[in-house]
Protein backbone atom coordinates (compact mmCIF):
# COMPACT_ATOMS: atom_id res chain seq x y z
CA UNK A 1 0.00 0.00 0.00
CA UNK A 2 1.11 3.27 -0.82
CA UNK A 3 1.11 6.24 1.72
CA UNK A 4 2.08 9.62 0.21
CA UNK A 5 0.58 10.25 -3.13
CA UNK A 6 0.20 12.39 -5.65
CA UNK A 7 -2.91 12.73 -7.88
CA UNK A 8 -3.09 15.20 -10.97
CA UNK A 9 -6.00 15.94 -12.33
CA UNK A 10 -6.11 17.61 -15.55
CA UNK A 11 -8.54 20.01 -17.19
CA UNK A 12 -10.19 18.11 -19.56
CA UNK A 13 -11.12 15.48 -16.37
CA UNK A 14 -12.50 18.53 -14.46
CA UNK A 15 -14.38 19.75 -17.03
CA UNK A 16 -15.59 16.19 -19.10
CA UNK A 17 -14.62 17.85 -21.96
CA UNK A 18 -16.72 20.57 -22.27
CA UNK A 19 -16.19 24.38 -21.27
CA UNK A 20 -17.80 24.22 -17.94
CA UNK A 21 -16.58 22.46 -14.88
CA UNK A 22 -18.27 19.05 -14.22
CA UNK A 23 -19.08 19.65 -9.87
CA UNK A 24 -20.56 15.98 -9.71
CA UNK A 25 -16.98 14.46 -11.39
CA UNK A 26 -15.31 16.96 -8.72
CA UNK A 27 -16.81 16.11 -5.67
CA UNK A 28 -16.42 12.52 -6.37
CA UNK A 29 -12.46 12.81 -6.86
CA UNK A 30 -12.60 14.77 -3.42
CA UNK A 31 -14.92 11.93 -1.77
CA UNK A 32 -11.62 9.54 -2.49
CA UNK A 33 -8.51 11.62 -1.25
CA UNK A 34 -11.46 12.29 1.49
CA UNK A 35 -11.47 8.24 2.38
CA UNK A 36 -7.74 8.19 2.00
CA UNK A 37 -6.59 10.93 3.74
CA UNK A 38 -9.83 9.51 6.73
CA UNK A 39 -7.09 5.95 6.61
CA UNK A 40 -4.03 8.21 7.01
CA UNK A 41 -2.85 8.29 3.84
CA UNK A 42 -1.45 11.83 2.80
CA UNK A 43 -2.89 13.09 -0.41
CA UNK A 44 -1.36 16.04 -2.76
CA UNK A 45 -3.06 17.07 -5.14
CA UNK A 46 -1.99 18.93 -8.88
CA UNK A 47 -4.92 20.37 -10.15
CA UNK A 48 -4.95 22.57 -13.51
CA UNK A 49 -7.78 24.17 -14.64
CA UNK A 50 -7.13 27.93 -13.81
CA UNK A 51 -7.55 29.30 -17.28
CA UNK A 52 -10.70 27.42 -17.75
CA UNK A 53 -12.44 28.64 -14.98
CA UNK A 54 -11.25 32.22 -15.92
CA UNK A 55 -12.80 31.75 -19.33
CA UNK A 56 -15.63 30.50 -17.58
CA UNK A 57 -15.96 32.94 -14.91
CA UNK A 58 -15.85 35.89 -17.91
CA UNK A 59 -18.17 34.29 -19.63
CA UNK A 60 -16.13 33.06 -22.51
CA UNK A 61 -14.58 36.20 -24.20
CA UNK A 62 -12.99 36.09 -27.29
CA UNK A 63 -9.41 36.79 -26.21
CA UNK A 64 -5.85 37.33 -28.75
CA UNK A 65 -4.09 33.74 -28.12
CA UNK A 66 -1.54 35.40 -26.17
CA UNK A 67 0.65 34.33 -22.85
CA UNK A 68 -0.53 37.55 -21.52
CA UNK A 69 -4.51 37.36 -22.22
CA UNK A 70 -4.03 33.84 -20.66
CA UNK A 71 -2.16 35.00 -17.19
CA UNK A 72 -5.08 37.11 -17.11
CA UNK A 73 -7.68 34.04 -17.60
CA UNK A 74 -6.00 32.08 -14.97
CA UNK A 75 -5.81 35.26 -12.57
CA UNK A 76 -9.32 34.82 -12.69
CA UNK A 77 -9.51 31.69 -12.69
CA UNK A 78 -7.27 30.23 -10.08
CA UNK A 79 -8.99 31.82 -7.11
CA UNK A 80 -12.20 30.43 -8.65
CA UNK A 81 -10.54 26.82 -8.60
CA UNK A 82 -9.62 26.90 -5.42
CA UNK A 83 -12.50 27.74 -4.11
CA UNK A 84 -14.59 25.00 -5.97
CA UNK A 85 -11.99 22.84 -4.05
CA UNK A 86 -12.24 24.30 -0.81
CA UNK A 87 -15.97 24.43 -1.27
CA UNK A 88 -15.76 20.64 -1.74
CA UNK A 89 -13.09 19.44 0.95
CA UNK A 90 -15.54 21.24 3.49
CA UNK A 91 -18.14 18.73 2.97
CA UNK A 92 -15.57 16.03 4.27
CA UNK A 93 -14.17 18.54 6.91
CA UNK A 94 -10.74 18.85 5.46
CA UNK A 95 -8.49 21.64 5.01
CA UNK A 96 -6.69 22.68 1.60
CA UNK A 97 -3.48 24.46 1.14
CA UNK A 98 -2.99 26.51 -1.95
CA UNK A 99 0.81 26.10 -3.52
CA UNK A 100 1.83 28.06 -6.84
CA UNK A 101 5.06 27.20 -8.54
CA UNK A 102 6.87 28.00 -11.33
CA UNK A 103 9.97 26.87 -12.58
CA UNK A 104 12.28 28.72 -10.37
CA UNK A 105 10.83 27.23 -7.20
CA UNK A 106 12.18 23.77 -7.88
CA UNK A 107 15.31 25.33 -9.50
CA UNK A 108 16.70 27.76 -7.21
CA UNK A 109 17.85 25.78 -4.34
CA UNK A 110 16.80 28.24 -1.35
CA UNK A 111 12.98 28.39 -3.13
CA UNK A 112 13.23 24.47 -3.13
CA UNK A 113 13.79 24.67 0.18
CA UNK A 114 10.83 26.50 1.44
CA UNK A 115 8.78 25.23 -1.25
CA UNK A 116 9.74 22.10 0.29
CA UNK A 117 9.76 22.83 4.06
CA UNK A 118 5.81 24.00 3.37
CA UNK A 119 4.20 21.12 1.70
CA UNK A 120 5.85 18.78 4.64
CA UNK A 121 4.28 21.04 7.21
CA UNK A 122 1.19 21.01 6.10
CA UNK A 123 0.99 17.27 5.33
CA UNK A 124 2.14 17.06 9.25
CA UNK A 125 -1.05 19.41 10.06
CA UNK A 126 -3.01 16.98 7.92
CA UNK A 127 -3.30 19.59 5.16
CA UNK A 128 -4.40 18.58 1.44
CA UNK A 129 -1.89 20.89 -0.71
CA UNK A 130 -2.99 21.96 -4.01
CA UNK A 131 -0.52 22.33 -6.38
CA UNK A 132 -0.82 24.68 -9.32
CA UNK A 133 1.61 26.47 -11.98
CA UNK A 134 1.65 30.18 -10.58
CA UNK A 135 0.21 30.85 -14.15
CA UNK A 136 -0.31 34.63 -13.86
CA UNK A 137 3.14 35.19 -13.63
CA UNK A 138 5.59 32.47 -14.91
CA UNK A 139 6.43 33.56 -18.29
CA UNK A 140 7.91 31.17 -20.90
CA UNK A 141 10.87 31.27 -19.68
CA UNK A 142 10.52 30.36 -16.09
CA UNK A 143 7.22 28.17 -16.62
CA UNK A 144 6.96 24.52 -16.22
CA UNK A 145 4.40 24.48 -19.29
CA UNK A 146 2.39 21.68 -18.27
CA UNK A 147 0.75 20.54 -15.25
CA UNK A 148 2.08 16.50 -15.54
CA UNK A 149 5.64 17.37 -15.29
CA UNK A 150 4.31 20.22 -12.55
CA UNK A 151 3.01 17.20 -11.20
CA UNK A 152 6.65 15.06 -11.08
CA UNK A 153 8.30 18.14 -9.73
CA UNK A 154 5.65 17.59 -6.88
CA UNK A 155 6.45 14.21 -6.71
CA UNK A 156 10.12 14.97 -6.53
CA UNK A 157 9.43 17.73 -3.44
CA UNK A 158 6.96 15.22 -1.37
CA UNK A 159 9.51 12.62 -1.82
CA UNK A 160 5.84 10.36 -2.80
CA UNK A 161 5.56 6.94 -3.65
CA UNK A 162 3.05 7.18 -5.91
CA UNK A 163 2.21 9.75 -8.69
CA UNK A 164 -1.01 9.14 -10.29
CA UNK A 165 -1.65 11.10 -13.45
CA UNK A 166 -5.39 11.03 -14.57
CA UNK A 167 -6.72 11.60 -17.71
CA UNK A 168 -9.43 10.68 -20.31
CA UNK A 169 -7.92 7.84 -21.50
CA UNK A 170 -7.45 4.06 -19.69
CA UNK A 171 -3.77 5.02 -19.82
CA UNK A 172 -0.79 4.14 -22.61
CA UNK A 173 -1.73 1.86 -25.47
CA UNK A 174 0.10 0.14 -28.33
CA UNK A 175 -1.35 2.43 -30.54
CA UNK A 176 -3.72 5.13 -30.63
CA UNK A 177 -6.87 3.54 -29.19
CA UNK A 178 -8.94 6.23 -31.27
CA UNK A 179 -7.94 5.39 -35.00
CA UNK A 180 -6.65 1.71 -34.49
CA UNK A 181 -9.20 -0.94 -33.08
CA UNK A 182 -6.29 -3.39 -32.58
CA UNK A 183 -4.45 -1.15 -29.77
CA UNK A 184 -3.90 -2.64 -26.36
CA UNK A 185 -3.84 -1.25 -23.02
CA UNK A 186 -0.14 -1.76 -21.48
CA UNK A 187 -0.28 -2.35 -17.68
CA UNK A 188 3.04 -2.14 -17.33
CA UNK A 189 6.30 -0.18 -18.60
CA UNK A 190 10.03 -0.64 -16.83
CA UNK A 191 11.65 1.59 -18.06
CA UNK A 192 11.45 4.63 -20.55
CA UNK A 193 13.01 4.43 -23.58
CA UNK A 194 12.42 5.66 -27.68
CA UNK A 195 9.79 3.47 -28.36
CA UNK A 196 7.89 4.01 -25.26
CA UNK A 197 7.70 7.79 -26.39
CA UNK A 198 6.79 6.90 -29.74
CA UNK A 199 3.93 4.99 -28.63
CA UNK A 200 2.49 7.94 -27.06
CA UNK A 201 2.95 9.83 -30.71
CA UNK A 202 1.38 13.29 -30.15
CA UNK A 203 -1.88 12.78 -28.47
CA UNK A 204 -2.96 16.18 -26.66
CA UNK A 205 -6.46 16.61 -25.38
CA UNK A 206 -8.89 19.44 -26.26
CA UNK A 207 -8.47 21.84 -23.02
CA UNK A 208 -5.33 21.51 -21.18
CA UNK A 209 -1.77 21.79 -22.06
CA UNK A 210 -0.20 17.98 -22.30
CA UNK A 211 -0.67 15.05 -23.85
CA UNK A 212 0.57 11.71 -23.26
CA UNK A 213 4.25 12.37 -24.51
CA UNK A 214 4.09 15.24 -21.34
CA UNK A 215 2.81 12.23 -19.46
CA UNK A 216 5.71 9.47 -20.17
CA UNK A 217 7.94 12.93 -19.75
CA UNK A 218 6.78 13.49 -15.76
CA UNK A 219 6.61 9.68 -15.24
CA UNK A 220 10.19 9.56 -16.49
CA UNK A 221 11.53 12.21 -13.86
CA UNK A 222 9.08 10.99 -11.09
CA UNK A 223 10.23 7.26 -11.34
CA UNK A 224 13.86 8.56 -11.26
CA UNK A 225 12.90 10.21 -8.11
CA UNK A 226 11.91 6.63 -6.70
CA UNK A 227 8.26 7.29 -7.31
CA UNK A 228 5.96 4.94 -9.00
CA UNK A 229 3.65 6.63 -11.50
CA UNK A 230 0.66 5.49 -13.06
CA UNK A 231 -1.52 6.42 -15.78
CA UNK A 232 -5.31 6.00 -15.77
CA UNK A 233 -8.44 7.23 -16.62
CA UNK A 234 -10.49 9.45 -13.91
CA UNK A 235 -13.67 8.84 -14.80
CA UNK A 236 -12.96 4.76 -14.19
CA UNK A 237 -14.88 4.27 -10.50
CA UNK A 238 -12.70 4.56 -7.40
CA UNK A 239 -9.92 5.42 -9.22
CA UNK A 240 -7.71 7.15 -6.86
CA UNK A 241 -8.71 4.80 -4.07
CA UNK A 242 -8.58 1.11 -5.97
CA UNK A 243 -4.89 2.42 -6.89
CA UNK A 244 -3.70 3.37 -4.05
CA UNK A 245 -4.32 -0.28 -2.95
CA UNK A 246 -2.59 -1.57 -5.25
CA UNK A 247 -4.81 -1.97 -8.13
CA UNK A 248 -3.51 -2.89 -11.09
CA UNK A 249 -5.50 -0.29 -13.33
CA UNK A 250 -4.06 1.62 -16.49
CA UNK A 251 -0.19 1.87 -16.60
CA UNK A 252 2.39 1.36 -14.58
CA UNK A 253 5.56 2.46 -14.43
CA UNK A 254 8.01 1.00 -12.53
CA UNK A 255 10.05 3.80 -10.04
CA UNK A 256 13.84 3.70 -10.24
CA UNK A 257 15.27 1.24 -7.23
CA UNK A 258 17.77 3.22 -5.65
CA UNK A 259 15.22 6.20 -5.07
CA UNK A 260 17.16 7.81 -2.00
CA UNK A 261 20.46 8.12 -4.05
CA UNK A 262 18.29 9.30 -7.55
CA UNK A 263 17.04 11.64 -5.60
CA UNK A 264 19.75 12.88 -4.40
CA UNK A 265 21.75 13.10 -7.34
CA UNK A 266 18.90 15.15 -8.60
CA UNK A 267 19.34 17.73 -5.66
CA UNK A 268 22.84 17.88 -6.22
CA UNK A 269 23.19 17.49 -9.84
CA UNK A 270 27.06 18.49 -10.36
CA UNK A 271 27.33 21.63 -8.20
CA UNK A 272 30.61 22.61 -6.89
CA UNK A 273 30.33 23.28 -3.29
CA UNK A 274 29.40 26.85 -2.10
CA UNK A 275 31.78 26.62 1.41
CA UNK A 276 32.66 24.54 3.67
CA UNK A 277 31.21 23.60 7.25
CA UNK A 278 33.49 22.13 9.76
CA UNK A 279 32.48 19.67 12.53
CA UNK A 280 34.08 18.04 15.80
CA UNK A 281 34.73 14.11 16.10
CA UNK A 282 31.34 13.31 17.69
CA UNK A 283 29.79 14.96 14.51
CA UNK A 284 31.68 13.43 11.75
CA UNK A 285 31.24 9.85 13.52
CA UNK A 286 27.66 10.19 13.71
CA UNK A 287 27.62 11.51 10.02
CA UNK A 288 29.86 8.80 9.18
CA UNK A 289 28.45 5.71 11.22
CA UNK A 290 25.18 6.20 12.57
CA UNK A 291 23.48 7.94 9.46
CA UNK A 292 22.57 11.54 11.26
CA UNK A 293 21.62 14.94 10.19
CA UNK A 294 24.24 17.27 10.95
CA UNK A 295 22.85 20.01 14.20
CA UNK A 296 24.68 22.96 15.46
CA UNK A 297 26.01 22.01 18.16
CA UNK A 298 28.77 19.47 16.15
CA UNK A 299 30.01 22.46 13.61
CA UNK A 300 33.33 24.15 15.12
CA UNK A 301 33.96 26.57 11.89
CA UNK A 302 32.21 27.97 8.80
CA UNK A 303 34.29 28.72 5.56
CA UNK A 304 33.12 31.29 2.65
CA UNK A 305 29.88 32.70 2.06
CA UNK A 306 26.44 30.83 0.96
CA UNK A 307 22.69 30.88 0.88
CA UNK A 308 20.36 28.83 2.17
CA UNK A 309 20.04 25.79 -0.09
CA UNK A 310 23.18 25.98 -1.10
CA UNK A 311 25.44 22.47 -1.95
CA UNK A 312 28.21 22.97 0.65
CA UNK A 313 31.09 20.38 1.60
CA UNK A 314 31.37 18.61 5.02
CA UNK A 315 34.86 18.50 6.63
CA UNK A 316 36.72 17.05 9.71
CA UNK A 317 39.27 18.72 12.06
CA UNK A 318 41.97 17.38 9.65
CA UNK A 319 40.10 19.41 7.06
CA UNK A 320 39.40 16.11 4.61
CA UNK A 321 35.80 16.29 2.88
CA UNK A 322 33.74 13.41 4.85
CA UNK A 323 30.58 14.97 2.80
CA UNK A 324 28.19 16.99 0.89
CA UNK A 325 24.99 18.58 1.55
CA UNK A 326 22.43 20.86 1.08
CA UNK A 327 22.36 23.48 3.47
CA UNK A 328 19.28 24.71 5.68
CA UNK A 329 21.04 27.88 6.70
CA UNK A 330 23.22 30.58 5.09
CA UNK A 331 26.65 31.12 6.33
CA UNK A 332 25.98 34.15 8.25
CA UNK A 333 23.11 32.14 10.29
CA UNK A 334 25.89 29.56 10.45
CA UNK A 335 28.71 32.04 12.46
CA UNK A 336 26.01 32.72 14.94
CA UNK A 337 24.33 29.28 15.83
CA UNK A 338 27.36 27.22 15.47
CA UNK A 339 28.30 24.92 18.65
CA UNK A 340 24.52 25.56 20.28
CA UNK A 341 22.12 23.38 20.88
CA UNK A 342 19.15 22.96 18.62
CA UNK A 343 16.23 24.64 20.65
CA UNK A 344 18.89 27.60 21.30
CA UNK A 345 18.43 28.68 16.92
CA UNK A 346 15.57 30.63 17.47
CA UNK A 347 16.48 32.50 20.17
CA UNK A 348 19.61 33.50 18.60
CA UNK A 349 18.78 34.70 15.25
CA UNK A 350 14.98 35.64 15.51
CA UNK A 351 13.53 32.84 13.47
CA UNK A 352 14.57 28.60 12.95
CA UNK A 353 14.48 26.74 9.72
CA UNK A 354 13.73 23.80 11.55
CA UNK A 355 16.17 22.10 13.81
CA UNK A 356 18.98 20.50 11.61
CA UNK A 357 21.40 22.23 9.72
CA UNK A 358 21.65 19.74 6.97
CA UNK A 359 19.13 17.13 7.05
CA UNK A 360 20.40 13.47 6.34
CA UNK A 361 17.99 13.44 3.26
CA UNK A 362 19.93 16.11 2.16
CA UNK A 363 23.01 14.64 2.58
CA UNK A 364 25.88 12.11 0.53
CA UNK A 365 28.80 10.81 2.17
CA UNK A 366 32.32 11.03 0.10
N1 LIG B 1 -1.77 25.51 -15.26
C1 LIG B 1 -2.78 25.41 -16.26
C2 LIG B 1 -4.14 25.77 -15.70
O1 LIG B 1 -4.38 25.62 -14.54
C3 LIG B 1 -2.89 24.04 -16.86
C4 LIG B 1 -1.67 23.48 -17.49
C5 LIG B 1 -2.00 22.11 -18.10
O2 LIG B 1 -3.10 21.95 -18.64
O3 LIG B 1 -1.17 21.21 -18.03
O4 LIG B 1 -4.99 26.19 -16.39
Amino acid sequence: MYQRIVVKFGTSLLTGGTRHFQLARMVELVRQCAELRQMGKEIIICSSGAIAAGRERLGFPELPNTIIHKQMLAAVGQSRLMRMWENLFEIYETHVGQMLLTRADVEIRSRFLNARDALHTMLEYRIIPIFNENDAVATAEIKVGDNDNLSALVALLAEADLLILLTDQAGLYTADPRSNPDATLIPRVETIDESVYRLAGKSVSGLGTGGMVTKIQAADVARRGGTEVVIAAGKEPNVITRLVKGEALGTHFAALETPLDNRKRWIFGGTTPSGGIIVDQGAARALRHKNSSLLPSGITKIEGDFGRGDTVSIRDQDGSELARGMTRYNSEDLQRIKGCQSDEIAERLGYAYGAVVIHRNDLILV
